[in-house]
């Protein structure tokens, strides 16, 4: 799509402001010292200033102060966060906007960019950010021109969140605005100062990570320190979004069994009740959304694809199945029963202690409850499973007359061993069954267990 020119009156000019200016920095020679981050909010709810806020590898903090070794200090230009204010805090988006400034920066978009050509049929706006003068006065400076006019000279346009990205919600069909994504609006010969095309960090909101190490992996580049970081051809840092969220899912073991919640709130796999998870790049599961901490499946909520281009209309109507998944989750159900099954064989006899098998006659001596023993069936399958376990593989224990260094205690003797594990135990495994655990060897003998 061809890059959308505002009109005259909004992209006029502004007049650069020189009185009571703050002392600047000079650009520093060699490594970079500072970075300037200009944010800008278009049709935004602010939810990915929020994410990023609470970011903690790096955190914010982090990347603020400047104290991850290597890196320059970023400074934050935020229309939320920031001190300043009025003429003070818009005069460095000027200098960059003019080439002027003495350091490197980034522009950060948050929000889809309306067209503003409809607003200013009837003299309004939609996103705007500090004024620029016209004949008649002043009028809101749109963030959508502001950026145009900075994009040329930064460093890297990111842009943030899903309507930043793809236009999200602002955008969706029906939408009166014209909303778009930052792509959308700087077109696809859009370069940055790096020649960079627009990064994308998508996510409704975004996991703020997802953002801090993008940003914290381009200072690195900026300095010299390391490679320029991998995007996908839809400009995404491919390291965290090459992979779907089914992958990363907690509940994918549920999925791949079969077994499938037909509630909210259920802990099964949330297919059923609309999870588009196996079609979606997307890492929150698997790195939480906070800290490590929650991400929508943790949290007991279907994926709706929000950090897909297609949304939000391609997952519509939320919370019901998609179609597709009609056809995986039967296949799953259909071969996950009898693997299921198998498992919990396998699970039953991987929870007794080979003591217990050994010893107790597969009893457990747990006085929390009674614990099934293995019936003849879960014996012969087992069996088996141990001949193809320890195929070509010397089996766990020792070949003296004995397999148990100490004696077990009285109440055992008598019980009968198993007959798989006799057998394993060799001539003496089977007297053991047969006339109870042989007598401890003489200290010395040589032929004891320790
Ligand atoms: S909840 Fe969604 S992402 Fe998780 S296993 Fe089920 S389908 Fe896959
Ligand atoms: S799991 Fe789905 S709904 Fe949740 S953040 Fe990722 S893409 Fe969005």
């Amino acid at each position: 799509m061809a890059t959308l020119a505002p009109p005259a009156d909004v992209m006029a000019p502004f007049e650069p402001i020189v009185e009571s200016q703050p002392a600047r920095r000079k650009a520093p020679e060699g490594p970079i010292k500072v970075v300037h981050a200009f944010w800008l909010a278009g049709m935004s709810c602010d939810g990915c200033s929020i994410s990023t806020t609470g970011a903690t590898n790096p955190s914010v903090e982090d990347l603020l102060t400047g104290s991850i070794s290597g890196l320059p200090k970023v400074i934050l230009h935020h229309p939320v966060l920031a001190v300043e204010n009025g003429e003070e805090f818009i005069h460095p988006f000027q200098l960059a906007a003019e080439g002027k400034l003495d350091a490197p920066y980034v522009c950060v978009y948050e929000g889809s960019i309306a067209d503003e050509r409809i607003a200013a049929e009837t003299g309004g706006y939609f996103s705007a950010m500090g004024d620029h003068a016209i004949e008649s006065g002043s009028r809101p400076f749109p963030t959508a021109t502001r950026l145009q006019q900075m994009s040329a000279g930064a460093a890297a346009v990111i842009a943030i969140g899903t309507c930043a990205t793809w236009g999200g919600i602002p955008a969706a069909m029906g939408n009166v605005t014209g909303a778009m994504s930052v792509m959308d609006f700087l077109g696809s010969d859009y370069r940055s100062a790096l020649g960079l095309p627009v990064i994308n960090i998508p996510g409704c909101a975004p996991v703020g990570d997802n953002f801090t190490e993008t940003v914290a992996a381009i200072l690195l580049f900026l300095q010299g320190m390391g490679p320029l970081p991998e995007f996908d051809e839809l400009g995404r840092p491919a390291w965290l979004f090459s992979e779907t969220v089914h992958r990363g899912c907690t509940r994918a073991g549920y999925y791949e069994e079969g077994v499938f919640t037909s509630e909210f709130g259920g802990k099964e796999c949330l297919v059923e009740v609309g999870c588009w998870g196996p079609v979606v790049n997307c890492n929150i599961v698997s790195r939480g959304a906070q800290n490590h901490m929650g991400g929508c499946m943790r949290a007991g909520g279907p994926c709706i694809g929000c950090t897909m281009p297609g949304f939000p209309d391609k997952f519509s109507p939320f919370y019901k199945p998609a179609p597709g998944s009609f056809v995986s989750s039967n296949a799953s159900r259909t071969y996950g029963a009898g693997i299921r099954r198998l498992r919990a064989l396998s699970n039953h006899a991987l929870s007794r202690e080979v003591r217990w098998d050994a010893l107790n006659a597969a009893e457990t001596p747990s006085g929390w409850g009674d614990i099934e023993k293995p019936n003849a069936f879960d014996k012969t399958v087992h069996f088996f499973y141990e001949k193809l376990q320890f195929r070509g593989s010397r089996r766990p224990g020792r070949e003296e007359n004995r397999y148990w260094p100490t004696d077990p205690p009285d109440r055992m003797i008598g019980m009968t061993v198993p007959r798989d594990i006799a057998t394993t135990g060799g001539a003496a495994g089977a007297q053991h069954g047969e006339d109870g655990p042989p007598a401890p060897p003489e200290r010395g003998s040589g032929s004891g267990g320790a």
